[in-house]
Order: structure tokens, then sequence, then C-alpha cells
């Protein structure tokens, strides 16, 4: 039986141990906290940071392979496991390239692959030589994800607000749609694609309100968007799954803005609405098992369960049971014990081939299903 790890212990951690249950697979998981998500659906749980060296290094040097669940991992040491003969999920020459974001564009440009007109800077004052860009978007190359590190630069008199640091300036794109596009690559570079995804955002929180399953483009978008995408992860030469996002602009020219190189919160939905999930496909890619059936069951929505506004501490489902009883929907709860203002304790997915239906269900779920606490 193959002894397997994972870096990090969150909901994806624990997503893709669920899918695990299917497989003869030993389960690692190496995470600071042994309250996490994943840590009690594991077989052997390892308390650990992994940014740090040693932790990752001791934690891996007795497997077969190992994956990662979050960028911000030790990457010296999975270099050092991959040369050893662990068999790493994506390959670590992926994860350095991808951890950077001006070496993340760079890779964009030289592989001709289109994404926002850019310039890379080592400090803010360097954003007045760009102003052609403006307005722009100022993303630290390495500071942050999820929303921190990205900044609005819309004028000369924001450069104030920019970072001091290796970063990326962006020209703002009019952004139609964003859209996410998974891709599985097996041992041998043979590669699928899930049905894209788009994604709609609460500009409040700067989280995804909803997703729907497939994205409502027309064909010659989707063939643009599947053609950036395979075109993205072939030239990584890794095998993997990587969630491609893309912004669809106002003349629908696509544009790539950044690559997951994991199983990602575009994904969730694939549990219950497509033959293989994202988790099941990232098994047989590691297991070295045939890849999945990609293809959608139903249409679906997918709704994040965000901790409320000024809620902080044991989490109460607010309307869970009203929720529970809508037809085909599909309720995930991480299991984290403490909520806090827009911190993700969940989601569900919501299945229907009509539109209008998973729209409508999207927002009763909304209304219905507050985090809050007692
Ligand atoms: P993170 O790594 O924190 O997710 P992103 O680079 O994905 O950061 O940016 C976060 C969000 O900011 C995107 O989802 C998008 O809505 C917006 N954004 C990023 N780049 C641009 C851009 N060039 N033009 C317009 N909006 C952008």
């Amino acid at each position: 039986m193959q002894k397997v790890g994972i870096l990090g212990g969150g909901q994806l951690g624990r997503m893709l141990l669920q899918a695990a249950a299917n497989y003869p697979v030993e389960t690692h998981v190496l995470e600071n906290d042994d309250a996490c998500p994943a840590a009690h659906l594991c077989r052997y749980f390892v308390k650990g940071d992994i940014r740090d060296f040693d932790a990752v290094y001791n934690f891996g040097k007795s497997l077969d392979a190992i994956t990662i669940e979050i960028e911000n991992v030790n990457i010296d040491a999975l270099e050092k496991l991959e040369q050893e003969g662990i068999k790493v999920y994506p390959r670590t020459s992926v994860l350095r390239l991808i951890k950077n974001k001006a070496r993340q564009k760079k890779y964009y440009t030289d592989h001709q692959i289109p994404t926002a007109a850019y310039a890379i800077l080592q400090s803010a004052t360097e954003i007045a030589d760009h102003s052609h860009l403006l307005p722009a978007v100022h993303k630290s190359a390495e500071g942050g994800y999820d929303g921190r590190g990205v900044q609005p630069i819309d004028a000369l008199a924001d450069a104030v607000n920019g970072f001091n640091e290796e970063s990326v300036l962006e020209k703002k794109v009019v952004i139609k749609k964003e859209i996410a596009q998974i891709v599985a690559v097996d041992e041998a570079g043979k590669m699928v694609l899930y049905p894209p995804v788009e994604m709609v955002f609460n500009q409040s929180l700067n989280l995804l309100d909803y997703q729907l399953c497939p994205a409502d483009i027309p064909q010659n978008v989707l063939w643009k968007v599947e053609a950036i995408a395979l075109a993205v992860v072939r030239n990584f030469h890794s095998p993997g799954l990587f969630a491609v996002e893309l912004f669809v602009d106002a003349a629908d020219d696509v544009l790539v803005n950044e690559t997951a190189p994991r199983v990602h919160n575009s994904g969730h939905h694939t549990i219950e609405a497509h033959y293989s999930s994202q988790f099941d496909m990232l098994w047989r890619i590691i297991l070295g098992y045939p890849l999945g059936n990609t293809k959608k069951i139903l249409s679906s929505v997918m709704v994040n369960i965000i901790g409320s506004e000024g809620h902080t501490g044991t989490p109460v489902y607010e309307g869970l049971e009203e929720v529970l009883q809508i037809d085909n929907a599909f309720v995930h709860l991480y299991g984290k014990l403490q909520t806090k203002p827009g911190r993700k304790m969940g989601h569900v997915t919501v299945l229907s081939n009509e539109k209008q239906d998973l729209i409508h269900k999207a927002n009763k779920i909304r209304q219905t299903l507050k985090v809050i606490t007692k």
C-alpha cells in the first residue's frame, strides 16, 4: 500500500482524504493544528509547520509520494525529497514558479500565453515609471493570497499604497467574467479538462459569492479558455491537478490571471456534480490509475458558507435544517472549531439542469444559512 502525505490539513485536505477512502492508500497529514479539518480523517497525523524545512523533510522521507493543499510550503525540503526519489505532486519546479507572482507572469509571456500587461517592480516608487499601465492592480510577488497582497492603483496618487518589495503592476482588466478551468495531468502527460466554472464575487469581502458550472460562455470563448489552460499546464511538464484562473474581458478576450497547482475551491462542486471529482482525480494520478471521467452529471452551483460579521467563537449554523431540506443540496461543514468574520466554514453544492433554479437556490442558501455564535 502506497504511503502518501498531504501538506496542509485544511478543508481541501479534508476533502482529499474523503476521496482517499475509496483506494488502498495510507494517508499522512502534516499541519500545525491537531484540531484542523483533516486531522481525524487521515491514518497518521503529524503536528508540524508545513513552512519549516525539517518538519516537511522528516514528514516526507519515509513516504512514497507527497502532495499539497496549499502553496505556502517549504519547497526546499520538497526538492530534497524529490531528489531522494519521493514523488511530489505537482513537481517542485512548478511550485517554485507559481509561488512568485512575478516569475509566474513571466512564464505566461515567455510561453505566449495571454495575460494582462504588466511590469515587475522592486518598490512602489517605480509605479511612476509605468503610468501607462494605470489604472492597475499592484500585487506583491510573494506577499499573500485570498485578496491580501493585492492593491488597486487607479491613479499615480494611489502609489503610496503600493508594495515596497518585489511585485507585479498589472493593467486593470475590464472583467466580464472570472472563469476557473481545472486540468488534470497524469504521469505520462495525458491531460483532461473539467468543464470551466464561472465565479461570482462578493466585492466587499473579495470572496466568492457563488460559482456556476458549467460557465455560461459562448462556444468561441470556451475554446479559448480550454486552449489557454492547456497551454499553461502543458509547459509545466508535471503530473498533478491544476486550476487555471482566467478573465474574460469586455471584448471576449481571455487572459490568464493565475494558476493554483493543486485541488482548488473552484472544484468543490465536482464531488457531487461530476463522475470523477477533482479529489478522486488527484488520487488516480498519484496512485497511477487511469484518469477519471470529468463530465458533469448535472449542472451545479456552489455557495461558500462564510463566518458572519460580528461573530467570533464556537460556530452555530443558523438555518441549517432548512437548507438540508432543499432538493439536491449537498451541505459540507468543515468542522472548524472557531468561526470569525469572512472565514470559510463550509460550502453547499446544488445540482439542477435549470440555471434559474440553481441561482434561486444559491440565493436562498446565502440568505438562510448563517454562521454565528451564541
Ligand atoms: P489572490 O492570489 O489573492 O487570489 P488575484 O491575483 O487572484 O489574487 O487577485 C484577486 C482578485 O483581484 C481577482 O479575483 C480579480 O477579481 C481581481 N484582479 C486581479 N488582477 C486583476 C486585473 N489585472 N484586473 C482587474 N481585476 C483584477
